[in-house]
Parts: C-alpha cells; sequence; structure tokens
C-alpha cells in the first residue's frame, strides 16, 4: 500500500515539474537544447520556439485527426527516436506524430514537432524511404531552416502565429484557414513565403539527412528513390496529382541526381527495409480503409503468393477481422504468433481481437504476459489499461495507467482519458479533475484547465501533499496562460 501511495505521489511531482505531454518542456528544453541562438543572431528564444512549438501543436490537434493507434504512434516515435540518436542534435526533443490523411506530405513545425501523413508511410515501398523524409525534415530542424518563418511569425501572438503556421504547413489537404484569418493576408503570405524552403535549404537538409540515415544503419539510397517516385508521379499524372511534399520541398531531377551521388558514396549493403515497416504500413493500410473488401482481396493475392512475407498474412488478418471473420483472423495471428513468439504487434493484436471477441480473460493474460516480457512498454501498457477498465477493473487500471505516466511520453491525450474513466469508477474523484485539467491543458483549453484544478482543491480528502502538487501545477497552467498573452 505505503509504495502505491509513493508511486503517486511521485508521479504527481513529475507531473508538477513537467508542464507538456511530449518532449519539449520548458523546464528542461533549455538544457537539451544545442546552442544555436546567438551565433545565428536568432531573435526567437529557444523558450519562446517551444511554446510556438507546444501551441502548433495544440493548433495541429484541433484541426486534423490524428492517428491515436497507440502501435503506429509508437512506431513513427521509435523510428524518429533512432534518427535523431545520430542527428546533429542528438538531444534536441523531437516529437512525431501521424496524421490521418491520405496525401503524400510530411512537415517539421517549431520546436521540433514532425508530422506525417498516413499517406506518406503508405506510399513508402520500405522503411529506409520513410526514414530518408524524416531525416530530411529532421535536418531542417537541426539547421534551423524555419528561423525566419518563426520570426516572421513573431509579430503575432502566440496562438496566432501558432495556427497561421499550422494551417500553412498542413496546406490545403485539410481547408482549413482559421490561422490564416485570424492574422492578416499580408501577414500570412510573409510567413508562407518563409517556410517554403530555399533551394540551398532542401540541399543541406538532404547532404545532412542523408549522413543521419546512414549513421542510423538505413539505407541512405531511401532518400533519393522515394524522392524520384514523387517526382515520377508528378510527371505521370500532371501538377493536379502533385504530393502536397513536393509543394514545400521541391525536388528536380538535378536534386534527385545529387542525392543519388552523395547515396553512392557510403556505398550499399545496408539495412533497407523492416519486417516492423511492413507491418505497420500493412496495419495503417487496413485500418484506414473506406471499404474493406478491396483491401481483403490485394491481401489474399499477396499471402498466397509463395514469397509472401509475414506482413501479408498480418494485412490479411487484419482484413478478415474488419470483414467480420473474426475465427479465421484468429487463427491467422496465432500461426504468426507461433512463428515469432517476441514479437509485441502480434501479442497486441490478438489480444484486441480476443476483447472484441467476447474473451476477456484470454485478451487479460496475453497483456500481463507481454508487459512482464516488455516492462514499461506504452503500447502495450495502454491496451492493457484500457482491457482492464472494460472488463470492469478500474483500480487495476488507474494503478497501470498511474504507472505509465511517469513516463512522459505516455503523457498524450488518450491516456489522460483513460485516468480520468479510471478515477471516476475507482476513485479517488478530486483525479478526475486533475486529468480532466491535464486534457485541457493538452488541447490549449488553458482557463478550463485552470478551473478543474481549483475544483480538485476544493476536495477536503485531498492530503497535504497532493494539494502542493496541485498548486504547482496551477502555477504552471497560469504561467503558460501569461505567457501565452504576451506578443
Ligand atoms: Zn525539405
Amino acid at each position: 500500500m505505503k509504495s502505491h501511495l509513493l508511486k503517486i505521489i511521485s508521479l504527481a511531482g513529475i507531473l508538477a515539474l513537467n508542464p507538456v505531454v511530449a518532449p519539449g518542456d520548458a523546464g528542461d528544453a533549455g538544457d537539451n537544447l544545442p546552442d544555436f541562438g546567438d551565433s545565428s543572431g536568432s531573435l526567437i528564444s529557444p523558450t519562446r520556439e517551444f511554446e510556438l512549438g507546444r501551441e502548433f501543436m495544440r493548433s495541429v490537434t484541433a484541426q486534423v485527426r490524428l492517428v491515436d493507434d497507440p502501435h503506429i504512434h509508437q512506431y513513427i516515435r521509435r523510428l524518429g527516436e533512432r534518427l535523431v540518436s545520430h542527428s546533429d542534435a542528438p538531444r534536441y526533443p523531437f516529437t512525431f506524430f501521424v496524421i490521418e490523411d491520405s496525401s503524400v506530405n510530411a512537415f517539421a513545425g517549431p520546436g521540433g514537432y514532425i508530422g506525417v501523413h498516413t499517406g506518406l508511410i503508405l506510399a513508402a515501398r520500405n522503411e529506409s524511404e520513410l526514414a530518408g523524409v524524416l531525416a530530411h525534415e529532421i535536418a531542417h530542424v537541426t539547421q534551423r531552416h524555419l528561423l525566419r518563418a518563426y520570426e516572421s511569425a513573431q509579430q503575432l501572438s502566440l496562438p496566432t502565429a501558432a495556427a497561421t503556421i499550422a494551417a500553412l504547413l498542413l496546406g490545403a489537404a485539410t481547408g482549413s484557414d482559421a490561422g490564416i484569418a485570424a492574422a492578416s493576408a499580408i501577414q500570412a503570405g510573409n510567413i508562407q513565403h518563409q517556410l517554403n524552403f530555399t533551394r540551398a535549404n532542401e540541399k543541406e537538409a538532404d547532404r545532412i539527412g542523408i549522413q543521419t540515415l546512414e549513421r542510423s544503419g538505413f539505407d541512405p539510397y531511401g532518400m533519393p528513390s522515394f524522392f524520384e517516385r514523387l517526382y515520377q508521379s508528378t510527371r505521370l499524372y500532371g501538377s493536379a496529382s502533385i504530393p502536397e511534399f513536393l509543394s514545400t520541398h521541391p525536388v528536380t531531377s538535378d536534386r534527385i541526381a545529387e542525392t543519388m551521388e552523395r547515396a553512392a558514396q557510403f556505398g550499399n549493403a545496408r539495412e533497407n527495409d523492416s519486417t516492423e515497416f511492413q507491418l505497420a504500413r500493412a496495419r495503417l493500410k487496413v485500418t484506414t480503409a473506406n471499404d474493406t473488401r478491396p483491401v481483403l482481396r490485394e491481401y489474399a493475392a499477396l499471402s498466397a503468393k509463395p514469397d509472401a512475407g509475414p506482413a501479408d498474412h498480418y494485412g490479411l488478418a487484419l482484413a478478415k477481422w474488419r470483414n467480420g471473420e473474426t475465427a479465421a483472423a484468429r487463427e491467422l495471428l496465432q500461426n504468426l504468433l507461433a512463428s515469432d513468439p517476441d514479437r509485441i504487434l502480434y501479442r497486441t493484436t490478438l489480444a484486441e481481437l480476443q476483447m472484441e471477441a467476447g474473451n476477456p480473460r484470454e485478451a487479460l493474460q496475453l497483456y500481463k504476459e507481454t508487459l512482464a516480457l516488455y516492462p514499461g512498454d506504452l503500447e502495450v501498457g495502454e491496451y492493457y489499461a484500457s482491457a482492464l477498465l472494460r472488463t470492469g477493473q478500474a483500480g487495476a487500471a488507474r494503478s497501470q495507467v498511474l504507472d505509465m505516466l511517469r513516463d512522459r511520453q505516455a503523457r498524450t491525450p488518450a491516456m489522460y482519458e483513460l485516468w480520468g474513466k479510471a478515477a471516476r469508477i475507482a476513485g479517488p474523484e478530486w483525479e478526475t479533475r486533475q486529468a480532466s485539467a491535464e486534457l485541457h491543458f493538452l488541447r490549449g483549453n488553458f482557463p478550463l484547465a485552470v478551473e478543474q484544478l481549483e475544483q480538485a482543491l476544493k476536495y477536503p480528502e485531498l492530503s497535504h501533499y497532493d494539494e502542493a502538487r496541485v498548486r504547482a501545477r496551477l502555477k504552471e497552467f497560469k504561467a503558460a496562460i501569461e505567457e501565452r498573452n504576451k506578443k
């Protein structure tokens, strides 16, 4: 009991210290930041840039649908982190996220927020191609290519600046122009101009990105081969189908030739694909399909081929499941798991299916075993907590969530929602207020976040320790409001 209590207290401590969900906390951003401010004569401070980044992310979240599939989320995060650790700024707190959008696009926002559309992941043929795009975006951030755009946005209030950058980066795909409406057309035009990378920027991002790609153990040809395919697609289908990516990162035949040459300098025989990528891609393909029948046919054909790989069978299993063929899907998944018993995705997918098929005991057992194999794994932990909640074990779900929230990577809207639901049933009631406050804060609803914490403070059962923590957090929320209102 005592250790359980300690756990909660230390969690509250972490929450109080680190105000934000994603890496990029003001608290430690200063330590993590490479010192590139003064030498470039920058007008924007690192703190300001991270605030802008957080507002940007809130604006993105409000405008588009983020993929909340825990597996996809963790996959892109792991891939991004692998690249960042081999970049020129390994300690810069990047955040990677996936947007549910079939257009081929990826972009780098302020504060190291890198977004990838599902359309781009599906358009990549192997992991090196996807990694090539991410490495290129990472380089735009580490080389400070967007600095002038942020500086142009400095004259605007923080939320307007962030909303304008988000609207421009998300592009026509969302059809949203809330940010542009808030800024004047001239200001927006000015920012747009600065967001369009120059040829020199593109060249540099290619050069640095290819280095990162190679250092991370990927095939450096991944970058030129993906660019080439995008380029060819515009020649084949005309300007109407120009991938969004090319409008902010123009690709020319010269540029492809140049990246090819760079890649050739590294020689070949690098890892160019991974089962994890192919599985993530198959999962996205099935789960984002509007109609199940065509993907079912496609995977039935692919998996019948003699050279069929695990992703083809996995895709077939998911498509069958979506098509209502639960028993057949379960058998396929069981076979996959038998052939590769340690793979997390097979375990979580089979457990998900068991939950849905009315076998919660099998599902919970599988999650539990998997969590014992991979302690602290965020993907498994989130599924497990959600399954516990759905089977009426709110107390256990709450402990599981609190345990995970100690890892700041776990502080996502989905996790705060789970926390709130579990605390509503299992108590203590004041925690539902804090969970709701954190959720509002993440989404940028600062006044509502403050109100919820003030409500939390009214509960008499709140210990002195918890009260102090909640007060500290409240102070941080208020500071964020002040920062937002500053020009
Ligand atoms: Zn670029």
